[in-house]
Order: structure tokens, then C-alpha cells, then sequence
């Protein structure tokens, strides 16, 4: 491993140029007139997993392609890890926002500013770079490889699910490792336990079959804004707890544990606070802000749309009243049965003055990981001799579906580390990544391989 580790050091420059070369191709899935480099892009990862010592290939799929790279020199009684990742980017629009130009990689004050530095192509770069320090400096890897990194993961990764479902057997693996994500803070490597999933339903409330005056109508009409905003009002009980009958009951809650390492971050509550704005925080009774954020399940109103709302007065009685409403889910909540619950609640509640729809727009499942498993051991030996710390244990309140896709098809665990910082502006202006992170983490990872190697043996 030390050949790896040193190869990788004395190769740390070129590494950097050929990064800044990825980053500079625009490939950006949401848009057509990028479909040309967006598949450039496929093609030159796939001609530097070529370069590091895999075989790879682009391979077509409805949308944009999957690059897949194999190495299966360890042999049948090794290990196979997966990695993946995403060499698609977000728009960079708006593009005033940015000090640099978003496809042109610049560097300041230790950090490299371009679109997809840390979400997600820098990260699965430094991957390709591991790979080809064990390959390069020893002819070897300590465990099998597969590589999968798509092209449409910032489009919600349509391809992606059949692709695996096609290939079960080919990207059969033991485990699955991805670095997608962020540390908790500077110096403070981390290991994503828990991912929120998601239920999203649109309701549209109605009452007259059109507009009305609400001077002639009104008192004896419903007024379909009225009556939905006392249904949302529902929703919660005074303790910030989510009222829908039958809610909870698949919520699994934390061990002792978890919750005290949630508790033992360096947190700094006022910050947060200040950083969003708001004049106070809010949330479930009884949690502390990590946890409402990464291990309770919210209700959130995410629009409303209803009657007049253009310049000056005008008396109308709206004939209706909509309402996007998504909750954010943690083990073993089901999308589909708490949108159920939702309608069965709605519906409940509802006046016989008004009509109701629901509908279920989509959903994802929540994931949660195993910390007390040897796949974190590994992680942790790996994290603690490249950073010097000992890896912190984290939550994400967002959904990434595609991890317990891969769960379920492969039937293998996931490991989520990833090495980008707070504030680094995923998905929005001046994304950035540290030139550090992306050294220390090419270091980690040759060690997490290793480790891998071992543990899963
Ligand atoms: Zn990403």
C-alpha cells in the first residue's frame, strides 16, 4: 500500500490537470444542447478508467450513458466493491453569480471553483486516481472493481434503476461505495449513516365550477382556500409532531448510541440559525436540531396556490385551492402507505362543501446504514490515517434513492463517504472543492480499498 500511497503523492499534479480537464466539458444533463458534452464527458472517463488500468466502456441506455469500468485481477475469492458515482452536472445558471466562469476550473485560497468540483465529478475522479495508484505503482488491487458512474443522476437517474436490474449478475458485488457527499466539517472526515426518504402529493380542493363574486356568493359558497388551509392546519399538533393518523407506526426509533453521536458533534446551533435567516428554530418536541433534521420524519408545505394574486384588490371567490405537500421519511416509512394516509386523513377532514383530489406525484425510500458493521470499521481505519481524526457519524436529511435501489438489486450493503465541506455550493454558484480534500481523500481512498480488501474477505 505504501507504493500506492507514494505514487499517488508524486503524482498529485498531474492528477490535478487531468481533474481540471473533466471539469471544464459541460456536461450538463438537464439540457439538449449539452447532450453532445455530456457524452464527451462519458467518453473521457472512460478513457482515463482505461488509463488507470480497467476495462471500461460507455454504454448506452434511454438517456445519456452509463461509463463501466471492471477490474477482476484480485481474483474469485477477493472481494468486489462498486463504486459509483455521476459525471453529469447541474446548470450552472445563474452564471453573474459566479466569481470564475463555472467551466473553467480556478483556484483560490485552496479551493478549486468550477461546476461538478465536488458534486460529483471531482470525487469520483479522485476514485479513478486510487485505483490507478494501486494498479500503477503495483500491477494489483486488493479487492475486484466495478465502476458505474452515470449521466443522469442531476435528472433524477431514470436509466439508472433498469441498468442495475439488467446487469444484476455482472455488477454483483459485496459492497457499494460512494462519495457523493459532505464531511461535517473541515478536518472532520464523516460516514453517512441515514438517508431521508421522500412522499410527495399534490391535493386540489373545489367548490363552485368557477370563480364567483364574493360579494353575491360569498358566506354561502365554501371557499376552497379557507377550507384547505384548515386541513393543512392538521397536519401537525402543537408539539410539532406530524397528526395524520397511523403516521408513525412503521418509525423505527434510534439506538441509544446513534443518538448520543449525534449529540456529540460540534454543533453550533446559532450559526445555523443565523445562516438561514430565520429569527428563531423550530420542530418536534423532544429532538434536538441534527436529529429533526436527519432522524425524524417532517411534513412540509411546499406551495399553495389559490384566488387572486396580482396587483390591487379583486373580490373573488376562488373555485379552487392547491397544496403540494411532501414529508421527508425515515425507517421503515413507506412512501406509498403514507400517501395513503395522508388521503385517508384528508378525506377526514374535508366539508362535504368541497370536492377533493389527491395525487401521488412520487416517492423514495429511506436508507439507513448498519455503524456498528465492519464496512464502517474499514471506513474509519481508512478515514482516521488519512485525516489524522477520527470520522464522525452523520445523517442527511435529503433522499438519495438510487442507494437503497442498489441495496435491494445487488443485495449488498452501501457505504456513503464523501469529502466535500459545508457550504460548498452544490448545485449552485462558485461550487467549490478543496485542492486538501481531494489530495487527503485519493489517500483515503487507496486505504479504504485495502481495508475493504481485508474485511470483507
Ligand atoms: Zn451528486
Amino acid at each position: 500500500m505504501s507504493d500506492a500511497l507514494a505514487y499517488a503523492r508524486d503524482h498529485a499534479s498531474r492528477f490535478r490537470d487531468e481533474l481540471f480537464e473533466f471539469l471544464r466539458i459541460p456536461s450538463v444533463s438537464a439540457r439538449s444542447e449539452h447532450d453532445g458534452d455530456t457524452r464527451a464527458a462519458a467518453e473521457w472517463l472512460a478513457a482515463r478508467m482505461a488509463a488507470a488500468g480497467l476495462e471500461s466502456e460507455v454504454l448506452d441506455t434511454p438517456g445519456h450513458p452509463v461509463v463501466l469500468g471492471e477490474w477482476r485481477g484480485a481474483g474469485d475469492d477477493a472481494p468486489t466493491v462498486l463504486i459509483y458515482g455521476h459525471y453529469d452536472v447541474q446548470p450552472p445558471e445563474p452564471l453573474e453569480l459566479w466569481t470564475s466562469p463555472p467551466f473553467e476550473p480556478t483556484v483560490r485560497d485552496g479551493r478549486i471553483y468550477a461546476r461538478g468540483s465536488a458534486d460529483d465529478k471531482g470525487q469520483l475522479h479522485m476514485h479513478v486516481k486510487a485505483l490507478e495508484s494501486w494498479l500503477a505503482s503495483t500491477g494489483s488491487l486488493p479487492v475486484n472493481v466495478v465502476m458505474v458512474a452515470e449521466g443522469e443522476e442531476e435528472i433524477g437517474s431514470p436509466s439508472l434503476v433498469p441498468f442495475v436490474e439488467a446487469r444484476a449478475e455482472r455488477l454483483a458485488c459485496d459492497a457499494v461505495v460512494i462519495s457523493d457527499s459532505a464531511m461535517f466539517d473541515e478536518g472532520l472526515p464523516s460516514l453517512l449513516f441515514s438517508l431521508r426518504g421522500l412522499a410527495y402529493v399534490e391535493v386540489h380542493v373545489r367548490a363552485a365550477k368557477g370563480d364567483l363574486h364574493s360579494g353575491a356568493y360569498g358566506g354561502a359558497v365554501a371557499n376552497p382556500a379557507t377550507v384547505l388551509a384548515r386541513m393543512i392546519a392538521t397536519l401537525h399538533d402543537d408539539q410539532g409532531r406530524i397528526a395524520v393518523p397511523g403516521f408513525y407506526d412503521r418509525v423505527k426509533e434510534w439506538d441509544a448510541e446513534t443518538r448520543d453521536a449525534i449529540r456529540a458533534l460540534p454543533f453550533d446551533e446559532e450559526r445555523f440559525r443565523s445562516g438561514v435567516g430565520a429569527p428563531g428554530l423550530t420542530g418536534e418536541a423532544g429532538y434536538s436540531t441534527l436529529e429533526r433534521l436527519w432522524i425524524r420524519p417532517t411534513c412540509e408545505i411546499n406551495g399553495l396556490l389559490s384566488g387572486y394574486t396580482g396587483e390591487g384588490a379583486k373580490t373573488v371567490l376562488p373555485a379552487e385551492a392547491m397544496a403540494k405537500i411532501s414529508f421527508r421519511l425515515v425507517p421503515d416509512q413507506d412512501p406509498k402507505r403514507v400517501a395513503r394516509l395522508l388521503e385517508d386523513h384528508l378525506r377526514s377532514v374535508a366539508p362535504p362543501s368541497v370536492t377533493l383530489e389527491v395525487r401521488e406525484l412520487h416517492g423514495g425510500n429511506p436508507w439507513r446504514a448498519d455503524p456498528g458493521g465492519p464496512l464502517f470499521e474499514a471506513a474509519g481505519r481508512a478515514l482516521e490515517a488519512a485525516f489524522g481524526a477520527e470520522p464522525v457519524l452523520v445523517g442527511e436529511g435529503g433522499s438519495i434513492p438510487i442507494v437503497g435501489d442498489f441495496e435491494r438489486i445487488l443485495e449488498a450493503p452501501a457505504l456513503l463517504v464523501g469529502f466535500a465541506l459545508p457550504g460548498c455550493n452544490m448545485h449552485a454558484p462558485d461550487e467549490w472543492f478543496t485542492l486538501d480534500n481531494y489530495d487527503r481523500g485519493i489517500g483515503a481512498l487507496v486505504r479504504l480499498y485495502e481495508e475493504l480488501g481485508t474485511t470483507l474477505r
